[in-house]
């Protein structure tokens, strides 16, 4: 089956707590290949609109499908396969957020590219974010950083924030949870310090994991370092995508985890204070 076969009228409305699976599966492989690394579609589990949570004002957000990670405790695993997204043409995803322009400006807020890993469609990335910029509207990349050097700074020219999701800091621990290496991850970061690119930390305080204070304190001395670091996202980790790990009949190692305690989160936050950043 041919991309264009399954173009929708509108790109899929909806939550990244929403399972989806299978949307492009049928497509012929070569014509997704060459979608990908053309640029001219993008491959998106759902959009939300009015987002309060996913960067500055109200935003808009798409959820890019694809990612290289395999978080333990990941919330939309349904989003690791590129093809359990819709493909959209770049130009109907440009009209979609040129109707939502004038009331993103309005509620100071924008457009944010998160995923999955949107930087593995990284060519629609780079075509989508200029045009975005072009129709005035604040726009926002939510990463985990590990492609970061695929963007370069004309690119970065036209992404107003990065949300860098940083995982963990120490690299054994972060290759323990995510199945790879943070060595990219780190070395991106320090490249945004450099051009003093406005950047987000989102941390999940995961239990077992990166609930204790030596890799807290190391994550806050990593981010007060950078000097770039407007706000940090402490995130506790939650089980509203519990659901999605056993539909897919995937082993989740966080099946019986509780969420971290309020205590637990207040530590965390008092820890990144200290460090000189702001958190939320
Ligand atoms: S980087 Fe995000 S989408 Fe990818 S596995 Fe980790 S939590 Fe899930």
């Amino acid at each position: 089956m041919k991309l264009a076969d399954l173009a929708p009228e509108a790109p899929p409305i909806g939550s990244p707590f929403d399972l989806r699976l299978s949307m492009s599966e049928k497509v012929d492989e070569t014509d997704l290949k060459s979608a990908v690394e053309g640029g001219e579609w993008g491959f998106i589990h759902s959009f939300t609109t009015g987002s309060a949570v996913d960067g500055p004002g109200v935003r808009l957000v798409a959820w890019l499908t694809g990612c290289q990670f395999r978080c333990v405790f990941c919330h939309n695993p349904d989003t690791w396969k590129l093809t359990n997204g819709m493909p959209v043409p770049l130009k109907r995803a440009i009209e979609v957020v040129n109707q939502y322009r004038n009331s993103l400006r309005t509620m100071k807020g924008g457009l944010t590219i998160s995923g999955g890993e949107p930087l593995l469609q990284y060519p629609f990335l780079s075509k989508l974010f200029p045009e975005i910029k072009r129709l005035g509207v604040h726009t926002a990349l939510e990463t985990n950083g590990f492609f970061g050097e695929r963007l370069t700074d004309v690119d970065l020219a036209s992404i107003d924030l990065i949300m860098l999701g940083l995982k963990a800091i120490e690299p054994d621990l972060h290759k323990r949870l995510t199945g790879m290496d943070n060595k990219p991850v780190r070395e991106f970061a320090r490249r945004l310090a450099t051009k003093k690119h406005p950047v987000w930390i989102r941390f999940v305080v995961v239990p077992g994991w990166t609930d204790n204070m030596d890799e807290i304190g190391r994550m806050a001395d990593f981010a007060a370092e950078l000097g770039n670091v407007q706000r940090v996202d402490v995130l506790p980790f939650h089980q509203m995508g519990r659901f999605k790990w056993e539909k897919l009949g995937m082993e989740y190692k966080m099946r019986d985890a509780e969420p971290p305690s309020a205590e637990m989160i207040e530590q965390a936050l008092a820890r990144f204070r200290a460090a000189g950043l702001t958190v939320v």
